[in-house]
């Protein structure tokens, strides 16, 4: 008998905790789903892979710092 009540137990433990792990990996998808435009190549991607660069007082999301230094280069000749 406390073998079958263990085993309920440990049951009930194993989905809690595969609840607790699944809740998160929901949100961080959601977030990775928003898709941003590099304004230099012109390619949509996830934004949290983006690189910030704030360029003439507006902030702007790019693929690659190359893209935010070619981008920045256009802008804000020296
Ligand atoms: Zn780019």
């Amino acid at each position: 008998m406390r073998l079958a009540i263990l085993i309920l137990i440990l049951i009930a433990v194993i989905s809690l905790v595969r609840w607790y792990l699944q809740a998160p990996r929901k949100e961080a998808e959601a977030l990775s789903t928003e898709m941003v435009q590099d304004p230099n190549c012109e390619t949509y991607f996830p934004v949290t892979e983006a690189v910030t660069a704030t360029i003439a007082g507006r902030e702007h999301f790019f693929c690659s710092e190359r893209c935010a230094n070619e981008y920045r280069n256009k802008h804000n000749p020296v």
